[in-house]
């Protein structure tokens, strides 16, 4: 038994890796991808530490070779649900008990191996199951993963040491309790990392957990299943299971020990979810917290003082890298009139430039989206701004499913700043550009702000300083993260806390020290060191 205070490493970002030719992580992830791409495996839900197989089983495709299969998972039934949630709370009474150097460590332990063993074998199955190219792999599966897991020990350590003054007499302290209960961790499929974190930072903090992982995105969840258990953690802290996911959530929420949901996808999922938590509210034995981070209508606005490749750059960028479907893509684009043929020229020839196929082919920058229902979604809105009178196709505007779920990248231009696709997520590489009058800046401003339900990301691209800090006043509440002459993507742990408001979720910051202390339940203890032994105070002396 120690009795000294440690002191966690510094955390640094990992550093990302170039994969250009003839460099070692080159040759490594092609080999990685080949071999997983020629097995196929079976996944089997893990709860309390063992693996547990159903006879109802899914299959799982790349999106870019839809006819290729990886394998099957099994799915869950309700019996399985309450398995999960049981193995998570007898987990919980030695894991919420362990000092947090022992829980950090093994945190540690996981960021090391995706650092190290892992991090072809977690990128590669990242770029098959979701379809990522090796540099968004790369960023997301082994550099954010990695930066969630050590970052977040460095905050969970400085919230420990958070302590109340305590006056003469007295010794006041808090102590950090996890939530009683078990907290249920839903992911979606575009980021590894952030269905890492979503497991990872409420068991940091002491809680155990019963995980739904998207779908689309098993064949990567078993790696980090598979690093977390190699990293040490105990049987039962983190219970992988999946099925149906209203049948899942359904016997969840019933539960009278569900204690909290850590959540991310789409906003329409998350406020069912949290209606459901409100009708069961007089179940539980706590008041659940309700974390969720949602969808995003992202933003970029140019004025006329930026500069045209600058803007255009950012719109390629923000709009197309992996196929659009970063919560925090480019969706809609406010560009002044005078510099506006310029800009979209600039874009028409880059976007000339862009391959999509299979990100086995590192020459490509886009691949497919990741499965049919996102591709009919994305066909369906192309088809019909190809009938709409006020906009039109400036770029793109084709697709194809024979082998994958292929998406051109396309620019639609319109005339109607409330047009369908400047309002609505389409989640996909499709961006809609509204081409406002130079002099109508103040008033696009407002346009901006006012034109979708969501606050995600957006960005600001000019040179003149008074227009940008006119933008950023008026645009304040109309984006969690919000960017100035960059494109609105690309958060870094550490470096950029993110998260969204309005519709775009509760605004927790993933990747922060608010996150972690959503998973704690403060007890203050108050200690007096020489207590009164008189009930009479001085004031009633005669
Ligand atoms: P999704 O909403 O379809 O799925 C998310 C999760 O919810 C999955 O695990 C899914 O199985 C589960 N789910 C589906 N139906 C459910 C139901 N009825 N009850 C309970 N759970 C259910 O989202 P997706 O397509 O995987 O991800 C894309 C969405 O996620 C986009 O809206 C995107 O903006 C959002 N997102 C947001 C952030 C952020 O930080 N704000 C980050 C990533 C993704």
């Amino acid at each position: 038994m120690s009795n000294s205070f440690l002191k966690s490493p510094q955390p640094i970002n990992e550093p990302v890796k170039s994969y250009g030719s003839n460099t070692p992580e080159r040759a490594a992830i092609k080999a990685t991808y080949d071999a997983l791409y020629s097995e196929k495996i079976h996944i089997a839900m893990k709860i309390g530490g063992a693996e547990v197989n159903s006879s109802e089983t899914n299959t799982m495709h790349p999106p870019h070779d839809h006819k290729h299969s990886m394998g099957t998972y099994s799915l869950a039934s309700e019996q399985h649900v309450e398995q999960a949630i049981a193995a998570a709370l007898e987990a919980r009474t030695t894991w919420a008990a362990m000092p947090f150097a022992a829980r950090a460590a093994v945190f540690l332990k996981a960021a090391d191996l995706i650092s190290g063993p892992y991090r072809y074998k977690i990128n590669a199955a990242t770029m098959i199951a979701q379809s990522k190219t090796a540099h968004q792999a790369e960023i997301d599966a082994a550099c954010e993963f990695i930066d969630f897991l050590r970052f977040n020990v460095s905050f969970a350590e400085k919230i420990y040491q958070d302590q109340p003054v305590s006056s003469s007499g007295v010794w006041n302290h808090v102590h950090y309790r996890p939530l009683e209960g078990f907290i249920y961790a839903v992911s979606p499929f575009n980021f590894t990392a952030i269905a890492g974190n979503l497991c990872a930072a409420p068991a940091l903090m002491g809680n155990t957990i019963v995980w739904k992982p998207s779908d689309h995105q098993m064949f990567s969840a078993k790696i980090i299943m598979d690093v977390f258990e190699e990293a040490g953690l105990p049987k039962g802290v983190i219970n992988m299971i999946n099925g149906d996911p209203e049948m899942v959530t359904n016997t969840v929420l019933k539960n009278p020990d569900f204690a909290g949901i850590h959540f991310t996808g789409s906003t329409s999922i998350f406020k069912n979810i949290w209606q459901k938590i409100g009708n069961n509210i007089n179940l539980y034995k706590t008041y659940p917290r309700i974390v969720g981070e949602t969808g995003g209508k992202d933003y970029i606005v140019a004025h006329n003082t930026a500069n045209v490749e600058e803007v255009a750059t950012a719109i390629v960028r923000g709009a197309f890298e992996f196929q659009g479907q970063k919560c925090s893509a480019t969706s809609r684009v406010y560009l002044p009139k005078s510099t506006s043929k310029a800009i979209l020229d600039r874009i028409v020839s880059d976007i000339n430039t862009i391959t999509l196929g299979s990100p086995r082919d590192l020459t490509n920058f886009m691949t497919a989206v990741i499965h049919k229902g996102a591709f009919d979604r994305l066909a369906a809105a192309i088809d019909q701004a190809k009938k709409d009178s006020d906009v039109e196709v400036l770029v793109g505007g084709t697709y194809d499913d024979s082998k994958g779920y292929f998406i051109e990248p396309t620019v639609l231009v319109t005339t109607n700043p409330n047009y369908d696709t400047m309002e609505r997520e389409l989640f996909g590489p499709i961006v809609t550009v509204y081409i406002y009058e130079d002099e109508q800046w103040s008033e696009t401003l407002k346009l901006v702000d006012a034109t979708s339900e969501y606050a995600l990301t957006g960005a600001i691209l000019a040179k003149d300083r008074l227009v940008i800090e006119e933008a950023r006043l008026a645009l304040e509440n109309s984006a969690g993260n919000f960017y100035i002459n960059d494109k609105p993507s690309g958060a870094v742990v550490g470096q950029q806390p993110f998260g969204g408001a309005r519709a775009s979720g509760t605004n927790d910051k993933a990747g922060s020290s608010q996150n972690l202390l959503r998973w704690v339940s403060p007890q203050l203890v108050k200690e007096t060191l020489d207590p009164p032994t008189d009930y009479r105070y001085p004031y009633m002396e005669a």
